[in-house]
């Protein structure tokens, strides 16, 4: 009696330990391969680690590089059109300082808001580059020269254009994943991009379709916005993810009470990998927080930015020990990444 309680115990025990490190070996056959199948691939601004980021040529890279979804950040021109750009500026990633030079406002910068998609479109778009010491240095030294080939900035309704036409042509279902940029920073300029976004998402039957879209901010209170008065104003039905910074603004809403606020309008959050495996993480002793369990206990998808290659945190030693770590033993559902080819094999070579 005593033996066999000691013994059932001691399972149990072992059992536990095991789930945190190797939660596959405990899901057998169909579970095993739900688990795997359902993750998702994000291309984070396309496939920025090889082309400069949100160019159409980036996207199209990422789309045969198997990524599940592409991402657009969106902002807005004084034309009221939305612009596929990661900053509300123009300076880190385009010549607008040679093209338009007495066009920068008082703190020296160039915002997309004060120029018509005609005069972006006489920019060039190029690798990400730092100019705050004068010259031009690339972020990321080993990816696409500076001022190499020919790219140009785009509207959302292109990309679309450009991600739907290669669904037609290849019959695969590749998502788009927008982020709506800045939204108060809009609203100050006298425009509505959230409104701007969701016609556009309208128009192209995403509304629709919940399978192929995610809409995602890391303002506060916009989802709220979009969720409780627009989507149902235009009668549309779309995923929402709500972005999660290191910032102290995020930290009421990482909490068991604030994922249940966020649980009522949102489908999924899109976190800074930092607040999974926090710092101070050394290989061998990670500090996991309960945000992934959290979310999950709420019925949230969890997506957690930005998995590079070229930028590992300390504790792992090579791209595959990350998403090992995320994919496998934490269980997020899906990761933003700028190498999506790396990331789909490794998906695809699950046992
Ligand atoms: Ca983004």
């Amino acid at each position: 009696m005593i033996s066999i309680r000691t013994t059932g115990l001691f399972v149990v025990l072992m059992l536990a330990g095991c789930v945190v490190t190797v939660n596959d070996r405990v899901l057998v056959g169909k579970d095993h391969v739900e688990k795997w199948q359902s993750k998702i691939v994000i291309a984070h601004r396309g496939a920025s680690g090889y082309l400069p980021e949100h160019t159409l040529a980036a996207k199209a890279m990422a789309y045969a590089q198997d990524a599940h979804f592409i991402e657009q950040d969106l902002v807005m021109s004084s034309d009221d059109q939305v612009i596929v750009l990661h900053d509300h500026h123009l300076d880190t990633v385009t010549n607008v300082r040679e093209v338009f030079p007495d066009r920068a406002r008082d703190d020296g910068r160039y915002f997309v808001v004060d120029f018509t998609l005609a005069e972006l479109r006489q920019l060039a778009v190029t690798e990400r580059f730092d100019s705050s010491m004068g010259a031009k240095t690339a972020v990321f030294e080993q990816r696409f020269p500076l001022h190499k080939s020919s790219f140009q900035i785009n509207t959302f309704a292109e990309e679309i254009e450009l991600i739907q036409g290669l669904n037609q042509s290849t019959g695969r279902a590749v998502g788009i994943y927008p982020e709506i940029k800045s939204p108060a920073f809009h609203r100050g300029e006298g425009k509505d991009i959230s409104s701007a976004v969701l016609r556009i998402l309208e128009a192209y039957g995403y509304g629709e379709n919940q399978d192929e879209v995610y809409l995602q901010c890391f303002d506060l209170n916009e989802l709220q916005r979009i969720h409780k008065e627009l989507l149902p104003a235009m009668n549309l039905s779309v995923p929402l993810v709500q972005l999660l910074g290191t910032e102290p603004e995020y930290r009421a809403a990482l909490s068991p009470e604030g994922m249940q606020v966020l649980a009522s309008f949102v489908d999924g959050i899109g976190p800074s990998m930092q607040l999974i495996v926090e710092p101070g993480s050394v290989a061998g002793d990670l500090k996991v927080s309960n945000l992934v369990q959290l979310a999950h206990d709420h019925g949230l998808v969890v997506h957690p930015y930005t998995f590079r290659r070229d930028q590992l945190p300390d504790y792992v030693e090579n791209y595959d020990k990350l998403l090992d770590i995320f994919l496998d033993d934490i269980g997020v559902d899906g990761v933003f990444t700028d190498f999506p080819d790396i990331t789909a094999e490794y998906l695809e070579s699950r046992p």
